[in-house]
């Protein structure tokens, strides 16, 4: 790497050469990006000299904390000892095989299998094509229909943002593909206020939308419904009580797959090792990544339930599908270090008994802020809805996005991370971070809002 480059010269550097993912380039000034050069536990340093709290544990994913010496090691030994070898035409190795076991042995009792991938997207990509293969085998082959919610992220690739549900997504590359269909979102603070319904009305109609959907399209034509046990991107959202436990009634009614995409809600982050037991759902497929591998390395995978593995294990068939690095030797090195890592230090206990019931009583306090209209959170992510007037909830603010811009913009000042979904700001830490760090995240926050209020009024946006 190089030395002594200035942090000028760097920004011009990335300036020029680098296309970066989600960016407004045009919008993006040369000196406004951060260069992040080291982290350690919750801390990120830039070149310019900045501490900052990492409150969204990278893009969800660094579960243990940076900087885990562990998983460094555990990676290190284990390129010495063979960097690669694929998985493909009979040949597996050791760390893809105690992996696997691990993560059986976490997963639900009905799932004991996974098929990896190089990311959450990948995961949601082989998935699709895993639930229409599924039901061809079984002589069904007319169930082909994936039914998945509107603002759900699945990823990226053509199959991820086809299955997610970000209409900005949509409007680009000629998207979604065929026989991907969206319901409505639980979203009770976005959608439902504005409705007549009361939260746990709304949260049942949302749910019946599922059904009223299997009706309209042909329970015959349909092959999965995919969701976030919570939507993570898509802005924290945390369903009414009512919807979950309707959505499993209808599915426990209905001949059709459930994949649980658990990429932001596995390893942890709801105070349970996945969304799915959270909310005690009982998916016949999880999409995995992020908190896989606490991101030291990309990995993700597919959990497998025993009755899909069943028909893939029947003697003449052959999923036609893999990626050349799946199941990398250092990528599974760096998940069992950092599996290891949450089990010794029991890091899911932890969210669970005591730092998110910790950090969630003083995340609530900053709802009596006059420019925060609602707080949630569930586990170690959470959300503020941004109003204009704390009196009055159903207004919101003009130009959508703009003042959630703002004070993310200033929380970045003030050294916490947090990111702006349109008009509310998410957080989702490490889930090693202290009840000292969470005091200093509060207070961050805080000092954020009454910036960011001050600021707002000044601009006359509220
Ligand atoms: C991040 C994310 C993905 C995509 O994972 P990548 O590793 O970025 O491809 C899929 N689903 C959910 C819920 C995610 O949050």
């Amino acid at each position: 790497m190089r030395v002594n480059v200035s942090s000028h010269d760097l920004k011009a550097s990335d300036h020029k050469h680098h296309l970066h993912p989600f960016t407004d380039h045009g919008a993006l000034g040369i000196d406004e990006r951060r260069v992040i050069s080291r982290a350690d536990g919750v801390w990120l340093w830039d070149t310019d000299g900045n501490r900052m709290l990492d409150g969204m544990a990278g893009l969800w994913c660094v579960n243990v904390g940076h900087g885990r010496q562990e998983v460094v090691d555990a990676v290190r030994a284990q390129m010495s000892e063979l960097s690669y070898y694929n998985t493909f035409f009979k040949t597996t190795h050791p760390p893809v095989i105690e992996l696997s076991e691990m993560l059986a042995g976490i997963a639900p009792d009905n799932i004991n299998m996974v098929m990896y991938t190089g990311s959450g997207s990948e995961a949601n990509d082989t998935i699709l094509r895993l639930v229409r293969t599924y039901w061809a085998l079984q002589g069904q082959p007319s169930k082909k229909v994936v039914i998945s919610r509107k603002n759900a992220y699945h990823g990226s690739t053509m199959a991820g943002a086809s299955l997610g549900g970000m209409g900005a997504m949509h409007s680009q590359g000629g998207l979604p593909i065929p026989d991907i269909h969206h319901i409505a979102q639980p979203y009770w603070f976005g959608e439902g206020m504005k409705t007549d319904m009361s939260e746990d009305e709304f949260g049942l109609w949302a749910a019946r939308e599922l059904e009223r959907a299997i009706e309209e399209i042909g329970e015959e034509n349909v092959a999965a419904f995919i969701a976030e046990p919570i939507q993570g991107a898509g802005g924290v959202i945390v369903p009414p009580a009512t919807y979950w436990p309707e959505v499993k009634r209808i599915l426990e009614s209905r001949d059709i797959l459930f994949i649980a995409d658990e990429v932001i809600c596995g390893f942890g982050r709801t105070g349970e090792w996945f969304g799915s037991t959270y909310y005690e759902l009982k998916p016949d497929l999880m999409a995995i990544a992020k908190g896989l591998t606490s991101g030291y390395l990309p990995m993700g995978g597919v959990l497998v339930s025993d009755q899909i593995a069943e028909v893939l294990h029947r003697e003449g068939v052959e999923f036609f599908h893999g990626y050349t690095y799946a199941g990398h030797p250092a990528c599974c090195a760096a998940a069992i270090a950092n599996i290891n890592i949450m089990k010794r230090e029991g890091l899911v206990e932890r969210v669970r008994d005591h730092i998110g019931p910790y950090f969630k009583s003083r995340w609530m306090t900053l709802e009596d802020h006059p420019l925060v209209g609602q707080a949630r959170m569930v586990g170690m992510f959470g959300a503020l809805e941004l109003v204009p007037d704390e009196n009055d909830l159903s207004k919101r603010f003009d130009n959508v996005g703009k003042v959630g811009t703002i004070t993310r913009d200033h929380s970045f000042a003030n050294g916490l991370v947090m990111r702006a979904v349109a008009d509310s700001l998410i957080i989702s830490p490490p889930l090693t971070i202290t009840e000292e760090e969470v005091d200093h995240l509060i207070a961050t926050a805080r000092k954020t809002l009454d910036v960011a209020w001050d600021d707002i009024r000044k601009q006359g946006l509220a």
